[in-house]
């Protein structure tokens, strides 16, 4: 029996006793309060009255030991180019595939797109110019710049030359138009879990989401969720660092600063920079350098981060002139910097920045943080692993020197590598041939067909 109840019925079942027992009209539970004008109200049905799941699949001990039996996982997909992770590089790689004509579905942990940059309120733009000003980071990353720059409140100093700063809810909502403008498929709040290797090759990824445990084949697989979680799973070699973590915050009402009361004591500190929006500064945080992949850690960081930043947003309205700020937020999503770095055919170095170096396989050029040097070139093999066949890296997990890590990570950095990644994923696919094989001038071409600059 379909155990459906709409709002209609609702009302008629309840009747009067609804109303004696002081639930007014659209009022069913609580304080919450069907909107006005929605028509069915709330509704909901029993999809299996009789669910039980299959437990004989579940880990047990075995001789003191947690053990997890085999099983077969369902497959949830097939697909030319799966990206796992949708930061600036994963929603970029997985546009550029897809527009290159490959097949492409895109998996995110978190429930939007945008990565650090939005989920982690890193809201300013660095790394996209080089001395004299001249932006060298171009293709989907500056498109998605343009298109910001149309759009009413989404991002502000955007003038040749300087750092723009965007609204988080902004970038999230132009990343789902461009991915679904792409034709990309998406699958959210599903977490990648594990690789699926064929013997050196990775042919797809395991996920976990409320839906449990389920596989998606793919013919490559790019790797962009920042900590290099799939190729770490699937046995490539790479380089585990820590780096400085932070937690980013934003203040709002600092348009209702009593200017005048200020000026009497010192500027408080940690006031942060502007937004597009009025009034709201978003305030970094370097934080102490620790381990990003130790779940310990980023406990311990999550709830020291957030009393400090409470406590100190107090502080702030303690001070005489400031009472009305307050704590917009702060970011949903931990600020881990650098943990796991590929070990690449080829590695981005300091040396090749400082030398100039062009390099006849650059897939990518970086820049800088304010136009202090000049630009650097990414070598195709710096998204190849050494060893492993099937993936590509893409962002800040890149192959890279400790002193180029600061550079690469930069979110322009992250847009020309993905934009790299997802063009050559969808020529290996179209050629048959794994990513180490790919003719990197067939890659340049379309990448520069696709707005890239390389040099
Ligand atoms: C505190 C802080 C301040 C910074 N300041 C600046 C700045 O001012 N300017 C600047 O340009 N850059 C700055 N950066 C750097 C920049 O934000 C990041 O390096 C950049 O966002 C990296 O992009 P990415 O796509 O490689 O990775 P991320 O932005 O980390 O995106 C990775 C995505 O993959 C998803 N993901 C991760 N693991 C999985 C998984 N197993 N399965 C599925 N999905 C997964 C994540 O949820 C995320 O969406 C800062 C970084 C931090 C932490």
């Amino acid at each position: 029996m379909a155990d459906f109840v709409n709002r209609r019925d609702w009302m008629r079942i309840i009747g009067a006793s609804g109303v004696a027992a002081g639930l007014g009209p659209g009022l069913t539970e609580g304080a919450e309060q069907a909107p006005v004008g929605e028509s069915g109200g709330f509704q909901s049905r029993i999809l299996n009255a009789n669910e039980i799941q299959d437990a004989r699949t579940c880990p047990t001990l075995v001789g003191g030991k947690v053990i997890q039996p085999q099983r077969e996982l369902s497959v949830l997909r097939q697909t030319d180019v799966l990206v796992v992770g949708g930061g600036p590089a994963g929603v970029t790689a997985a546009i550029a595939a897809r527009r290159t004509g490959a097949d492409v579905t895109l998996v995110e942990r978190y429930g939007h797109f945008g990565g650090l940059w939005t989920g982690g309120l890193v809201l300013l733009v660095l790394g996209h110019i080089v001395e004299g000003g001249r932006q060298v980071c171009q293709g989907i990353g500056e498109e998605m710049m343009k298109r910001l720059d149309k759009m009413e409140g989404a991002i502000v100093n955007r003038r040749p030359g300087t750092n723009p700063t965007v609204d988080a809810e902004a970038v999230k909502y132009l990343m789902i138009e461009m991915i679904e403008e792409a034709g990309v498929k998406v699958f959210l709040h599903c977490w990648g879990v594990d690789a699926i290797v064929d013997g050196n090759r990775v042919i797809g990824a395991v996920f976990e989401s409320k839906s449990g445990r389920q596989a998606i084949l793919a013919k490559t697989v790019v790797d962009a969720t920042g900590d290099g979680d799939v190729f770490a799973a699937a046995g490539a070699q790479y380089e585990r660092r820590s780096h400085n973590i932070g937690l980013v915050s934003r203040i709002g009402n600092l348009d209702r600063v009593d200017t005048a009361k200020a000026a009497q004591s010192p500027k408080p500190k940690r006031l942060g920079a502007v937004t597009p929006v009025p009034g709201v500064n978003w305030v970094n945080m370097t934080g102490p350098e620790d381990d990003g992949l130790n779940v310990e850690v980023l406990t311990r960081m999550e709830l020291d981060h957030r009393k400090f930043i409470w406590k100190n947003t107090q502080k702030l309205r303690g001070t005489p002139g400031y009472e009305k700020t307050y704590l917009m937020e702060t970011a949903p999503q931990l600020g881990v910097r650098i943990t796991r770095v590929l070990t690449g055919l080829k590695t981005v170095l300091l040396s090749d920045l400082k030398a100039g170096n062009r390099m006849s396989d650059v897939v990518a050029v970086g820049g800088s943080t304010n136009g202090t040097h000049g630009e650097w070139h990414v070598p195709y093999g710096a998204l190849v692993p050494v060893k492993l066949d099937g993936l590509l890296a893409a962002g800040r997990c890149i192959s890279a020197e400790m002193r180029m890590a600061d550079l690469v990570r930069l979110i322009p950095n992250c847009f020309v590598t993905g934009h790299a990644a997802g063009v050559a994923a969808a020529v290996a696919v179209k050629d048959g041939c794994p990513p180490r094989a790919v003719e990197v001038p067939k890659v340049q071409k379309i990448l520069r067909d696709q707005g890239a600059y390389l040099g």
